[in-house]
C-alpha cells in the first residue's frame, strides 16, 4: 500500500476520502456532538495542503433517503455543518460544493489555488454511490475522477464498503492510502498476527448478530472474551435465563449457544457478567436496580452491568497485554447507565500492552468520560471496518489502495 508520502501531490486536485460521518444532535438543532472524526481526518488533510496540494475532500454522513440527487439533498444531512466545524480545526477556509459531479463541485475545483481546501456534499447524496450495479458506481466513478489527478483513502470507516468513493474510483487514479488508514491497518495486523498473550477481547453494544462473525473468528486469536451490552441479553437467553425486556435477538439464541460451546471447545475463557443494572424503562431517569444476571425481573430492562461485573471484567483485563474493546457495556449515553462502560475504559488506560478500542459509540464513550486519549493505544475511527477485518473478511477499499 503506498502512502501519502510516496505521491506526488504538489499543484495536483487530490481527491480525499474522509469519515466525516459524525454524531449530530437529534433533538432538533443539527449540531455535531462529537467531532473526533473530524479531528483524526485533520491530519492528512493538513500534510496534503502543505505540500501545495488542493485538497477535494468527499465523505459520507449518516443515512440519505430518496430517490435521486434532488430528493437526498433535500432530505439531508448535509455536510455544511462539517465543513464549518473542517475549517475551524484546520484554520483555513474550507470551500465547500452543495453537490458532487455537478455545477457547484466543478466551479469550486475550478476556483482552487495551491493550498485550499475543499469539501463536497455528502457523497451519499447520489444514489449511485451504494450501488448494487457495478455500472451504476463506475459511471459516478468517472465523474468525480474528473474533479482530480489523485487519489488519497484516509476513510478506514467505510473501506469494509464496495462503494463508488470507496473502491471504484481510486481504480481511474493515482491513488494511496491515507495515514489513518495506513496506522489501523497496523494496528488490526498486531490484533491478528501473532498477539502479545494474554490477549482479551471486551464485546459489547446493542446487536449481537452484528458482532457474531468477528467472535467466531475471534474464538481463534483470543485467550479471553467477555461480553457486555445489550448484546449480552441473547447469550443470557442462550443459557435459559429470563431477561424481561431487554434487547433480545431470539432467532440468534442459538448462534450464541454454538459461541459457548465453541469457547468450552477451544478452551477460551468466556466471560459474562454476573450481575445488572436494569429499570422498568428505557429513559435516562428511569430507576436503576442492580439484579444477578439470572434474575431479570419480568418488565425490566438490562441497561448495563453491575458492580460486581464491573469488578470482574477489570480483572479480567488487569494482566492483559492485548485487548480489543467494542462496542460499550451499557447505555452510556445515560449518565445512570455509564459505570460499566467507563470501568472498563478505566482498565483499559491501566493496562501494560496494546489496548485498541474500535467503534463509533465505544471511542465516544470514552471521550465523554474525558479520559485521556493518550492513554489507550489506538482509537479506531472505523467500527464496522474493523470488525470485519477481524472477521478475516477481505476489505474492497483496501484492495482498491493495494493494487
Ligand atoms: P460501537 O459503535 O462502539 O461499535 P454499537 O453501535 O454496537 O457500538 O452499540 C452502541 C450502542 O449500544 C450504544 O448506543 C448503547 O446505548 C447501546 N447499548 C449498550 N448496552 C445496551 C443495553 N443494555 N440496552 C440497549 N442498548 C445498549
Ligand atoms: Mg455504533
Amino acid at each position: 500500500m503506498r502512502s501519502i508520502d510516496d505521491i506526488e501531490v504538489s499543484g495536483q486536485r487530490v481527491l480525499v476520502l474522509s469519515d466525516l460521518n459524525v454524531p449530530l444532535d437529534k433533538s432538533g438543532s443539527g449540531a455535531i456532538t462529537d467531532d473526533g472524526r473530524i479531528r483524526a481526518s485533520l491530519p492528512v488533510i493538513r500534510k496534503l495542503a502543505d505540500r501545495g496540494a488542493r485538497v477535494i475532500v468527499m465523505a459520507h454522513l449518516g443515512r440519505p433517503k430518496g430517490e435521486d440527487f434532488a430528493e437526498r439533498a433535500a432530505g439531508g444531512p448535509s455536510l455544511q455543518v462539517v465543513a464549518e466545524r473542517l475549517a475551524e480545526l484546520l484554520g483555513q477556509p474550507v470551500a465547500f460544493a452543495s453537490d458532487l459531479v455537478g455545477p457547484s463541485a466543478t466551479s469550486t475545483v475550478a476556483g482552487m489555488a495551491d493550498g485550499d481546501v475543499a469539501l463536497l456534499e455528502n457523497v451519499r447524496f447520489e444514489p449511485a454511490e451504494t450501488s448494487k450495479d457495478d455500472s451504476e458506481r463506475v459511471r459516478l466513478a468517472q465523474d468525480l475522477a474528473k474533479l482530480g489527478d489523485a487519489y488519497v483513502g484516509d476513510g478506514f470507516g467505510v473501506v469494509h464498503r464496495k462503494q463508488a468513493s470507496v473502491y471504484d474510483l481510486p481504480q481511474l487514479l493515482p491513488h494511496a492510502a491515507g495515514d489513518l488508514v495506513v496506522a489501523e491497518v497496523a494496528v488490526l495486523q498486531r490484533l491478528t498476527v501473532d498477539p502479545a498473550r494474554p490477549y482479551v477481547v471486551v464485546l459489547g453494544g446493542s446487536k449481537v448478530s452484528d458482532k457474531l462473525g468477528v467472535i467466531g473468528n475471534l474464538l481463534g486469536l483470543a485467550d479471553r472474551v467477555l461480553i457486555g451490552g445489550g448484546m449480552v441479553f441473547t447469550f443470557l437467553a442462550a443459557l435459559g435465563h429470563e431477561v424481561g425486556t431487554s434487547l433480545l435477538e431470539a432467532d440468534h439464541i442459538d448462534s450464541c449457544k454454538a459461541v459457548l460451546a465453541q469457547a468450552a471447545e477451544r478452551g477460551v475463557e468466556l466471560v459474562l457478567p454476573t450481575d445488572i443494572v436494569v429499570a422498568p424503562r428505557f429513559a435516562a431517569d428511569a430507576p436503576p436496580t442492580v439484579v444477578a444476571a439470572d434474575a431479570i425481573p419480568e418488565g425490566h430492562m438490562g441497561l448495563d452491568i453491575g458492580p460486581a461485573s464491573r469488578e470482574l471484567f477489570a480483572s479480567k483485563l488487569a494482566d492483559a497485554k492485548t485487548v480489543f474493546w467494542n462496542g460499550p457495556m451499557g447505555v452510556f449515553e445515560f449518565p445512570a447507565f455509564a459505570a460499566g462502560t467507563r470501568a472498563v475504559a478505566e482498565a483499559l488506560t491501566k493496562v501494560d500492552g496494546l489496548t485498541v478500542v474500535g467503534g463509533g459509540d465505544s471511542a465516544a464513550a470514552v471521550r465523554s468520560f474525558g479520559l485521556d486519549e493518550s492513554s489507550f493505544g489506538h482509537i479506531s475511527t472505523g467500527g464496522g471496518a474493523s470488525l470485519e477485518y477481524l472477521e478475516g473478511k477481505t476489505l474492497p477499499g483496501l484492495t482498491a489502495l493495494d493494487a
